[in-house]
């Protein structure tokens, strides 16, 4: 046997040396020691002393199926025999296209093109590009500025960030971007009192209107993050303010584009949230959980009438960006595995059985007294936390990891959103550990 102590700390060594970790200030790690992981089953993480985590966030939200699950296991060693990879530039392969195909049936109607990168980030930056790039070929040049919500989290690169409004992101790099207007977020939260979400939701969609009555010349497109800001700490709000938002961009000749990065492949109960407010955005974004959190893949689907604007015997009219691994077959294999598993094993109404289950079990914890606004939009749970700790994000996650679970609170909010293969049990564990975890933070 090896000795797993020494491994481990030999590990965490070596990490800290050669390995600059993401989102992390690097010194904390003195404080909050890295864990080494050994390997993945199902729900939970081991490490190399024998403990072992549930992953309640699903690695950062992109684990949809368990770890090591044989299926997609299977079809990525397949692939891998085939064609681990080539450039889609002039090629093209069986998987790219099935996977096209199958987005354009699934998807809201009229998404009929998909346009392939490496990352969340990437995905946002191509649907700008687009964006701005259709107006420059149908003849309104000067429509190149962007819109997003408060709050609102669209990825970290330099244009992604420009529509990112995460203070804690995005003050380092102020003079490196050109930051784009924001407009007031249907935050549920934020209602006044006495005001319903839904309500709250069409005065919001009033000043998104006033906001493009104004300025809509100049304006590209409107990007929003549908049913719930993830990194805004799991803002929920209500579907009426896209059915509403799809109305005014149609009226004032803006496009939506759909960031369902977080949200989209089942995450808010339908297989992509823009379903709950029955619309087509212009551009529909996916990343994440699009390959079952196996390997790096985005998409931007949209519309013949964008094709179009790209189609012409100029190549300077083209969409002339590229990522050197776009269409990656292995990735794509990994999506396609996913999607079966949705097919064969009617994963949405599963999950609408587990989380029913989860509220129902979760009562105890919700009726805590430090705990406040808890919400659920189909497999994601949260609630902020009253706590006397004002590093409690931090405290909250090294608690969790000696309760056994991966909680990442983002500030006071805890979220649940763990791998739609959780079981019965391990919804118990969770919600039951999490009450230990709060109660001794409050
Ligand atoms: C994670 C995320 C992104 C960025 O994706 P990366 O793969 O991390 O670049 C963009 N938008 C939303 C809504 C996300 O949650």
């Amino acid at each position: 046997m090896h000795n797993h102590t020494q491994n481990n700390a030999e590990l965490v060594r070596r990490s800290l040396s050669a390995v600059w970790h993401p989102c992390s200030q690097m010194k904390q790690y003195e404080a909050f020691p890295l864990i080494p992981l050994a390997r993945g089953r199902g729900s939970w993480l081991y490490d190399f002393d024998g403990n072992r985590y549930l992953d309640a966030v699903s690695s950062w939200w992109v684990n949809l199926f368990g770890h090591g699950n044989p299926r997609i296991n299977a079809a990525i060693k397949d692939q891998l025999e085939r064609l681990e990879h080539a450039m889609l530039a002039g090629f093209t392969h069986e998987p790219v296209i099935t996977l096209s195909e199958r987005l354009r049936d699934l998807a809201p109607a009229g998404l009929g093109h998909c346009f392939y990168g490496s990352d969340g980030a990437s995905a946002t930056e191509i649907s700008l590009k687009m964006s701005a790039h259709y107006w420059r070929n149908t003849g309104q040049p000067d429509k190149v500025h962007f819109i997003s919500l408060q709050n609102s989290y669209h990825g970290e690169t330099l244009g992604a960030l420009s529509v990112t409004d995460v203070a804690l992101f995005r003050d380092a790099y102020g003079a490196l971007i050109t930051q784009q207007a924001t407009v007031t977020s249907p935050d549920s939260r934020k209602a006044a009192s006495g005001e319903t979400s839904e309500e709250w939701a069409m005065r919001c969609a009033g000043m998104l209107a006033e906001h493009l009555h104004q300025h809509h010349e100049k304006i590209a497109a409107f990007i929003v993050e549908p049913l719930v800001q993830g990194a805004a700490g799991m803002a929920m709000y209500h579907p009426t303010y896209l059915k509403l938002a799809r109305q005014i961009c149609d009226q004032y000749g803006v496009h939506m584009i759909a960031d369902e990065i977080a949200v989209g492949m089942g995450r808010t109960g339908t297989m992509f949230a823009c379903e709950q407010a029955e619309i087509t955005p212009d551009f529909l974004l996916l990343s994440k959980g699009i390959t079952g959190g196996y390997l790096p893949l985005s998409v931007v689907m949209t519309t013949d009438d964008i094709y179009q604007a790209f189609y012409s015997d100029n190549a300077a009219r083209g969409f002339l960006h590229s990522h050197s691994y776009t269409g990656n077959p292995l990735a794509c294999r990994a999506a396609l595995a996913t999607l079966d598993i949705f097919r064969q094993d009617d994963v949405l109404a599963l999950n609408r059985q587990k989380a029913e289950y989860l509220n129902r079990i979760s009562e105890p914890l919700r009726t805590m007294p430090a705990v406040r606004n808890w919400r659920n939009t189909g497999m994601i749970w949260a609630f902020e936390v009253e706590s006397r700790h004002d590093n409690f994000s931090q405290r909250c996650f090294q608690l969790g990891l000696q309760h056994e679970l991966l909680l990442r609170p983002m500030g006071n909010t805890v979220y649940f959103m763990p791998p739609y293969v959780i079981s019965d049990d391990e919804m118990e564990l969770l919600t039951e550990r999490t009450m230990l975890v709060v109660g001794a933070l409050a």
